[in-house]
């Protein structure tokens, strides 16, 4: 289990994480979200040990993970992490990178292992391709590789697929989270991708200026987000009488109180999202056709 126990850190005076404690079950999933520069990689960093703690205590299981003040090699071999920056060997080949630390002393096993990984991030047909060659998001996928090839006990992620484009993302999401879970390796990912989370991470951590807005299950938190910092994750919303209402709960009617002029409708897909402005605030909702400029509407919340 990870254990953060009551851990503060700022890289200068002020401090990025302030008081923060939480707990990880072994095999699980746990997403980390929060706007950019709430402190998500810092967090991750501290989890590896990369820096000190201004306070507090972070183990694993019973092995206490400590900074470069009292680690002489930063890191540990049942952990893994994927920087936001990662860094391979340009001018060997993507199976070679992905090898780089299985050990030579069971060749056939080596070549087997490398062959499942290349499968996972859907490489295989660039196994012998020299690793400068590729695109970012390519490198991406063996550095994902490369941290899950000998079975780390924990893997951290920074924005995993962050390079990877919306071609490739769905399916290899779909591939490393299965594997990470059927090899019981638990994961902690930073993103601001709701599709990282939902579906796949079995918590949900989401940080604030210096603290933990939330920590709770995806579908706790989506089903009654207390903030508008956690509703805005799952998408658009309004603030209708203090509650916070997200634009699906509220349709269009013949009759009603909630009375909203449209501002402007957006295509997304299957509905469109229209803008409408009540009372001078503005109320989100879906619609399955695209509506006027300056109609005026009657509108009902379903919750
Ligand atoms: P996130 O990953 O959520 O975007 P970061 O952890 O990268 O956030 O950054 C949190 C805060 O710490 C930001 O204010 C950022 O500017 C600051 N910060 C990050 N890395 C460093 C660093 N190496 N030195 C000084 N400040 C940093
Ligand atoms: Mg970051």
């Amino acid at each position: 289990m990870l254990q953060v126990r009551n851990i503060s850190f700022g890289y200068r005076k002020s401090l990025v994480l302030d008081a923060l404690s939480f707990q990880v079950n072994p095999g699980e999933n746990l997403a980390i979200i929060g706007e950019s520069g709430s402190g998500k990689s810092t967090l991750l960093k501290l989890l590896y040990g990369e820096f000190d703690l201004n306070e507090g205590h972070i183990f694993w299981n019973n092995k206490e993970i400590l900074g470069p003040k009292f680690n002489l090699v930063i890191g540990y071999d049942f952990m893994k992490y994927v920087a936001q920056e990662f860094d391979l060997m340009p001018f060997i080949s993507v199976e070679e990178n992905i090898g780089k630390f299985l050990s030579n002393f069971f060749p056939e096993e080596k070549q087997e292992r490398i062959s499942e990984l290349l499968d996972v991030v859907e490489l295989t047909a660039f196994a012998k391709t020299k690793l400068k060659t590729l695109s970012g998001g390519q490198k991406q996928r063996v550095a994902l590789a490369r941290a899950i090839a000998k079975q780390p006990e924990i893997i951290l992620l920074d924005e995993p697929f962050s390079h990877i484009d919306n071609f490739k993302k769905q399916s290899l999401r779909r591939n490393v989270f299965k594997y990470l879970k059927d090899k019981h390796i638990t994961c902690i990912v930073a993103t601001h991708d709701k599709e990282d989370v939902l579906g796949i991470a079995d918590q949900m951590l989401v940080l604030n200026k210096t603290g933990i807005e939330a920590y709770d299950t995806p579908e706790n938190l989506y089903k009654n987000p207390e903030t508008p910092l956690i509703a805005s994750f799952f998408g658009e919303f309004s603030i209708i009488n203090d509650a916070i209402i997200y634009a699906h709960q509220i349709q269009l009617v013949e009759r009603s109180d909630l009375k909203a002029t449209v501002i402007k409708s957006y295509f997304k897909g299957y509905y469109y999202l229209i803008e409408a402005d009540s009372n001078g605030k503005n109320v989100f909702f879906e619609h399955p056709k695209r509506l006027k400029i300056g109609l005026k509407v009657c509108l009902n919340i379903t919750k």
